[in-house]
């Protein structure tokens, strides 16, 4: 049968995005290797050149400028460069991005609690209703 699937519209594709994106961090190790470290920082640092809608690429790498410039959202000492020095500390910084994306289109901020960040991305509610 022909795959009738549609190309991702922006909610969509974003909604995609940050699964991959939450899902890598909620993985990623306490204590992670120097290629992992690595790796992380690149793929984050990649996303302004090519995530696959402009004015977010462009509104992601101006948050990135300001944040080398301010540090990081709410917590000002929490960069990307250091942020990748261990999962709880990557899972806040990205919590904190999505969370000026969310501000920026008017949708409620996320609470960047380990518990609650392990309870979306991890483990699903304590009721079981994600098993
Ligand atoms: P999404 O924002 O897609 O979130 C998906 C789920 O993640 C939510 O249902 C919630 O359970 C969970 N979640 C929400 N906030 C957090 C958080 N802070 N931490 C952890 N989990 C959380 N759209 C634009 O219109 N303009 C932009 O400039 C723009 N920039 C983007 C930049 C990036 C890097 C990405 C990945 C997406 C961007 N988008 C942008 C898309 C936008 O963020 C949403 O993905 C889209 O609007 C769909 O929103 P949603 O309400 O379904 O939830």
């Amino acid at each position: 049968p022909k795959d009738r699937a549609c190309p991702p519209d922006g909610e969509e594709l974003g909604r995609s995005a940050w699964s991959f994106l939450h899902s890598a961090a909620a993985y990623f190790p306490e204590d992670p290797s120097a290629q992992q470290q690595t790796s992380m920082l690149a793929v984050f640092r990649a996303l302004p050149h090519i995530y696959p809608c402009h004015s977010c690429a462009e509104a992601l790498g101006e948050e990135y400028k300001r944040e080398e410039k301010e540090g990081g959202w709410e917590d000002r000492s929490l960069r990307l460069s250091e942020a990748v020095r261990s999962g709880p500390a990557l899972r806040k910084w990205l919590c904190g991005i999505h969370n000026e994306v969310n501000q920026r289109l008017g949708k409620p901020a996320f609470p960047c609690t380990e518990a609650k960040l392990a309870e979306r991305w991890l483990d699903g509610p304590a009721d079981g209703s994600c098993d």
